[in-house]
């Protein structure tokens, strides 16, 4: 045990803990899209999609991609808008841009998706915690996917009482589950650890009365509340962005603008807007932000309410301005900012806020059209106009460690 880690417990059995696993899992598992088949491809857009998103939310978006873009082929050769926006409302943006370069990357090599975790974690956005879970899951390399799910419950299995974000711990922790794990049957293995962790072993209330390894848990045998290891973390409260968006119309016209391509909601599309400064209101910040970005003079704003939204490290606070152009012409645009119809808009992948923005619209106007007082929109890079979120942390059960 590496020094300053905490354990008084000792690895599980492995004669016993993993056939014990493997067999509750063939019984137990659920019918989940990605599971109808072993298809290297799918099951990579699956662990990518789980990484950030729990199951029962990714499910959908699976389908969806996997509709889209069927073959690794297909998702080479889609612009990186038409995979936004099929990914829109998955969040964790660079996740879709990271596949398709991926993708890019293996059609040039030949199509074949590499089959060890040292080769997979040469493509674009491949991390550990991907490329052994594609590994094993595909190709059955004998590799540990290590994710929160497994941390949880290895430091369960073992009572370890360090917290798993470390490296040392999470070392540990992977260690315990490289020992248990069958050469022969790699990957289900680390799918039913996975699954056990989504299912049973839950991070608060692990149903240990019906855990099939409970002989093997340490936690379970010696602590009255197992639900306690490890440390249960306490997260920071999420701060709150105040900002103001314009949605600027003119001859049945939205302005909208593209957020930069690396970043929070990166190659994304919203109306222009931006943070609120101490000491400023609402409506002047529309107004600045609106000259600031695009140039152009505000005319007479209508406030048309708040909308919120909540992502995983902050919540937003979006005061939503319209205002029509009475120029007859529309001003020149670049190249990251484009004046679309409702119809247009629709077909652009957008941030949920942005998605809100229009809905409320919607409401007031009995359908959101521009010309009924909308206003414009596009947000600098480090400012939450639309919406921008700072790096952050995953909420979701296969967070990568
Ligand atoms: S016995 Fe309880 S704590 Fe231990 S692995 Fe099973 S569900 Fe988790």
């Amino acid at each position: 045990v590496p020094a300053g880690v905490r354990s008084t417990g000792t690895t599980p059995d492995p004669a016993a803990v993993a056939p014990a696993l493997l067999h509750w899992f063939r019984a137990a598992r659920r019918p989940l899209p990605w599971r109808r088949d072993r298809d290297p491809y799918r099951i990579w857009v699956a662990e990518v999609l789980l990484q950030q998103t729990r199951v029962a939310q990714a499910a959908p978006y699976f389908e969806r991609f996997v509709r889209a873009f069927p073959t690794i082929r297909d998702l080479a050769a889609a612009s990186e808008a038409q995979v936004l926006k099929v990914w829109q409302g998955a969040g964790y943006y660079a996740r879709a841009r990271n596949l398709r370069a991926a993708a890019i990357a293996v059609v040039a090599g030949g199509g074949e998706l590499p089959r060890t975790e040292a080769e997979l974690r040469t493509l674009p956005g491949v991390g550990p915690y991907i490329a052994s879970a594609v590994a094993s899951l595909a190709f059955d390399e004998p590799v540990v996917a290590l994710e929160a799910n497994g941390l949880r419950v290895a430091a369960r299995w073992t009572r370890t009482e360090g917290d798993v974000r470390t490296p040392r711990v999470r070392s540990r922790l992977g260690a315990v589950l490289a020992a248990l794990l069958p050469p022969d049957a790699p990957g289900a293995f680390n799918e039913a650890v996975m699954e056990l962790g989504e299912t049973i072993c839950l991070p608060r209330r692990p149903r240990c009365v019906v855990c099939p390894v409970a002989f093997g848990c340490r936690a379970f045998r010696e602590l009255p509340d197992p639900g306690l290891v490890p440390s249960p973390r306490r997260l920071p409260a999420r701060p709150l962005v105040r900002a103001a968006v314009v949605v600027l119309s003119s001859r049945g016209r939205w302005l909208v603008q593209r957020r930069p391509a690396e970043g929070l909601l990166g190659g994304l599309w919203e109306f222009p807007g931006g943070k609120i400064e101490p000491g400023e209101t609402a409506r002047r910040a529309a107004e600045r932000e609106l000259a600031e970005e695009t140039g152009l003079v505000a005319p007479s704003l209508r406030a048309r309410g708040v909308v919120r939204h909540a992502y995983s490290h902050f919540r937003v606070e979006l005061h939503v301005f319209t205002g029509t152009l009475a120029s007859r012409s529309l001003p020149p645009l670049d190249g990251v900012r484009r004046w679309v119809t409702p119809a247009g808009l629709a077909r652009l992948p957008l941030p949920k806020a942005t998605e809100r923005i229009v809905a409320r619209l919607a409401e007031g106007a009995g359908r959101a059209s521009p010309g009924s007082g909308s206003r414009r929109g596009r947000t600098p890079p480090s400012r939450p106009g639309g919406v921008r979120r700072p790096p952050g942390r995953a909420r979701a059960p296969r967070t990568a460690p």
